[in-house]
């Protein structure tokens, strides 16, 4: 079976660049990211030539969205757009995830690979699992969110209480 497999990253790199984009950024107060206005106005100035495209849900039936980062371009469908404009929190966390694979998820870093029988892919090289944990490091600013509890972090960050009990259990 042919996969994605990812250079390996730990949560722990993850959250240090995470740190860093906050602070070169001067968001480290914030606990509300405004995930939209950072893919629309800063990741353009983050990352050469970046762009994003709202693409119609016939044209992306299956998926919230799609990065292509040899080409600096992310999709977002249509409705998933309207959703995080209106700080739904599933659709905030759905573009956190796709800057995550913009920005982890550079030509180079990614290889189509053939898995052993039986050999399974770990989660610190499995680039979903890597931009789902970029999602949720950035939304979910560890040092703002040490000591709350995971009702309090999913309404204060605006993510789902899932993603901010998954994320209150790597604190
Ligand atoms: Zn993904």
């Amino acid at each position: 079976m042919n996969i994605y497999k990812a250079a390996p990253l730990s949560r722990l790199s993850i959250r240090e660049y995470v740190k860093h984009i906050r602070i070169v950024t001067g968001t480290e107060d914030i606990m509300f990211f405004p995930i939209v206005e950072f893919m629309e106005l800063v990741l353009p100035q983050l990352v050469e030539g970046f762009y994003y495209e709202i693409c119609s849900k016939e044209k992306m039936p299956n998926k919230c969205g799609e990065t292509f980062p040899a080409k600096n371009k992310i999709c977002i469908r249509e409705d998933i757009y309207e959703k995080a404009v209106n700080n739904d929190p599933f659709a905030r966390f759905s573009i956190a995830h796709e800057i995550g694979h913009l920005l982890l998820h550079d030509v180079g870093s990614i290889s189509l690979c053939r898995l052993e029988h039986g050999e399974k892919l770990k989660s610190f090289e499995d680039p979903e699992w890597q931009a789902d944990c970029f999602g949720g490091e950035f939304l979910m600013y560890y040092p703002l969110i040490k000591g709350l509890t995971p009702s309090e972090i999913s309404e204060q960050c605006g993510v789902t209480k899932r993603a901010a009990s998954v994320q209150h259990s790597c604190v």
